[in-house]
């Protein structure tokens, strides 16, 4: 490709709504240009990124067994309200109407749609397991579109649905496509980690989401610093065993503690560690409301509160809610007699305090010397706080390690949800009726896009992986007007294509430091500079991720260049 005859907008300033690298960059370097908030159409360049990010998806489907189809993104409302998620998905799904008022959506996902279509073309055990996946454009109307693709409201999705008469061959798809995503990402080139994730409000059981590691994204991991044990922070259990103290239990005392109402304040007015204070919260439960305690330093995790109670909805009770059923302000709350108004419930943690300090349930006074089991009575002792780093690793291998990832996939047992709610039925080998099992599988492919722009620059620009680079290799000839110059690149352009090497030669009338500059940012692998040398045959050669250069005759080009390209 010449570079005269594509479009590859540069920009040298750092546009000002950009706040992370990879939306900087993929701007600057004309990769993309944003339409509207979390709405980006894709440049030349950013398309090419694009498929081929789409290839190894489609290589690496095919290969777990999956197959390819396209279904549309204009959904009919029915689907959704046959499943219940058009009362409950919320703002996110974008909504609209046809000229005969009849409602659709535009697809945010599209197990609706799959499910219907599956359920009237198979009817019999012997159709199943099936598989199909597409590469499809997803709308969602975000709260907070950021970051350029990592969250948009238009993106594109690789998703998959998998279909099964048992859950068995559910089990086995699983495993096939989490090998087929581990390959994924690591063929994008990405530092990642599979993860344990929360199944949340999607109804299944088994779930990992695969996350690429980076500081800007939302998610936090914690990971084991000698196993392969991952997990959202959420989802971490903790196994820690605590040890009671040899301190001998004292009488329990209230105190004055005016105005003191955090455990930092509390602690620091009575000269205790955090560790020492019995944080007590108040939560309401679905429709119960439960006293949760934990140890000061430690925070409660909602997602264990919620599975341990199978509830839907896990708030914080209100001020007043607290005030009502306790008879104090949220600060003050403790576990002391409390048992008749609310169920309580403790971290392992709390067990293990010897003399704790604790609120009295009276504005300005906690209590001192708590000894729990014999001041106050918790109805159960379970894990019920966010894991943290130095705790020992769920798997009892080494110890835990936070990072921040961006997920780029998930992969999740959905069971029955959807096949049940409509109906997508067929029948087993008794001739009896049973719905189908099923799993999905999602990839952002835009996302995977800028997660890998977020791993890969430095401070000229983009670093692009040798398989994700829009172009193999950079042709630059550093003065077009030089007759020599120009009709060497022109027979090394014609010479590297023969080779069915991918070629961007910068054949416009511009500075040399603009050319090298922009070829800087737009970070292609290879780049081939030819200058001053050009009469004698000679060349010079960079590696774009090392910043190696050497000089080097025409004849040897072609090995040199793809000797690079073979260096992941
Ligand atoms: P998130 O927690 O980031 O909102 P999600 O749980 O809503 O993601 P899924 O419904 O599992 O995401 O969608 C499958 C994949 O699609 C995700 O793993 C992610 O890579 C991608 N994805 C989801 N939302 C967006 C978005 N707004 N922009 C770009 N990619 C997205
Ligand atoms: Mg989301």
């Amino acid at each position: 490709m010449k570079q005269s005859t594509t479009l590859i907008p540069t920009l040298r300033e750092v546009p000002a709504d950009a706040e992370i690298k990879s939306h900087q960059l993929l701007l600057r370097a004309g990769y993309m240009r944003q339409n509207s908030s979390g709405v980006y159409s894709f440049m030349p360049l950013g398309k090419k990124v694009l498929q081929k990010i789409e290839n190894i998806v489609r290589e690496e489907m095919d290969n777990a067994g999956a197959v390819e189809l396209l279904m549309p993104a204009l959904q009919q409302a029915e689907f959704w309200q046959e499943s219940g998620r058009w009362y409950t998905y919320g703002p996110e799904l974008m909504r609209l109407k046809d000229r005969n008022d009849r409602e659709f959506a535009l697809g945010a996902t599209h197990e609706e749609v799959v499910t219907s279509l599956i359920r009237d073309e198979i009817k019999s055990y012997k159709r199943l397991p099936l598989t199909v996946y597409q590469i499809q454009t997803k709308f969602r109307d975000e709260k907070r579109p950021r970051f350029g693709l990592l969250r948009g409201r238009e993106f594109i999705m690789k998703d998959a649905y998998s279909f099964h008469a048992n859950q068995d061959s559910l089990d086995k798809a699983y495993q096939k496509l989490f090998q087929a995503y581990s390959n994924i990402f690591a063929r994008c080139g990405l530092d990642y980690r599979a993860v344990i994730a929360d199944s949340g409000a999607m109804g299944g059981k088994d779930t990992h989401e695969f996350m690429a590691l980076s500081e800007v994204g939302e998610d936090t991991i914690a990971y084991s610093d000698s196993s392969d044990y991952a997990a959202n922070i959420e989802m971490a259990p903790v196994i820690t065993q605590y040890e009671k103290s040899q301190e001998a239990p004292a009488a329990m005392e209230k105190v004055h503690t005016p105005d003191q109402r955090t455990i930092e304040e509390v602690a620091a007015h009575l000269s205790v560690s955090a560790d020492k204070c019995i944080k007590s919260l108040l939560f309401k439960i679905d429709d119960r409301h439960v006293l949760v305690l934990v140890r000061g330093d430690h925070e409660v995790n909602d997602i264990k509160l919620k599975n341990h109670f199978n509830a839907s909805t896990v708030e914080l009770a209100a001020p007043a809610e607290t005030k009502e059923i306790v008879g104090c302000a949220v600060g003050s709350l403790g576990p002391v007699d409390v048992s008749d108004k609310v169920t309580v419930i403790a971290d392992h943690a709390v067990k293990a305090i010897v003399n704790g300090v604790t609120g009295a349930n009276e504005e300005g006074y906690h209590y001192i010397n708590v000894n729990p089991e014999q001041d106050f009575h918790a109805d159960e002792y379970l894990d019920l706080r966010f894991i943290t780093e130095g705790d020992v690793s769920p798997d009892g291998k080494g110890k835990i390690i936070f990072a921040k990832g961006i997920e780029v996939g998930h992969v999740f047992k959905l069971g029955t949800r959807y096949s049940e709610a409509m109906n997508a039925v067929y029948l087993d080998e008794n001739g009896r009726t049973q719905p189908m099992i099923m799993g999905c599988y999602g990839i952002g492919v835009s996302r995977t896009l800028a997660a890998v722009a977020e791993q890969f620059n430095d401070e000229k620009g983009l670093v692009w992986p040798v398989d994700l680079a829009p172009y193999q290799v950079h042709l630059i000839p550093v003065n077009m007007k030089n007759e020599e110059q120009a009709g060497l690149a022109e027979e090394l352009y014609s010479q590297l294509k023969a080779e069915h090497l991918d070629v961007l030669m910068d054949d416009r009338q511009e500075r040399p430091g603009v050319k090298f500059a922009d070829s800087d940012l737009i970070g292609i692998p290879v780049r081939i500079t030819v200058g001053k040398m050009a009469a004698e045959g000679i060349v010079e050669v960079k590696d774009r991720r090392t910043g190696e250069m050497f000089e080097i005759s025409k004849e040897n080009l072609i090995d040199q260049v793809r000797n690079l390209l073979s260096k992941q």
